[in-house]
């Protein structure tokens, strides 16, 4: 049997503070100085105006489900976590953000579009923790 294990993001200069955040259990995203707009994944410039003035701030955490699939057939190095459930989240400051439910039944049964969810943290390396 191949080894395989799950494969882990890498953090850049760009995700860097993102991935610091995480490792704190603390989700962090970018917003603009200009247009007030937060926005996700990270990047040097806002996705809404294009302007620089981008700082980082700590969010609260929570959000509502956009959308989700869940994964009978999982990709190389995901096997162990099948069923899965792979899940679009709002976050309440307004980006949304693809992601894991994790914690709940991974049934039709057991999720809802609309549904309230909250980011825990799960540590895979000294490097990266999981939102
Ligand atoms: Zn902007």
């Amino acid at each position: 049997m191949p080894d395989r294990t799950k494969p882990l993001p890498q953090p850049t200069p760009e995700t860097a503070r993102f991935w610091e955040g995480t490792r704190q259990h603390e989700l962090w995203m970018q917003r603009c100085g200009d247009c007030a707009q937060f926005y996700f994944y990270p990047r040097p410039f806002c996705r809404f105006c294009g302007g620089g003035n981008v700082e980082w701030r700590q969010l609260a955490g929570t959000g509502t489900l956009y959308s989700f699939v869940i994964n009978h057939l999982p990709a190389p190095g995901f096997e162990a976590e099948a069923p899965y459930v792979i899940a679009l989240v709002d976050v309440t400051e307004g980006p949304r953000m693809m992601t894991n439910l994790i914690n709940v039944p991974a049934t039709p049964e057991a999720i809802t579009v609309g549904m309230p969810v909250r980011v825990v943290y799960r540590v895979m390396s000294s490097e990266i923790t999981l939102p």
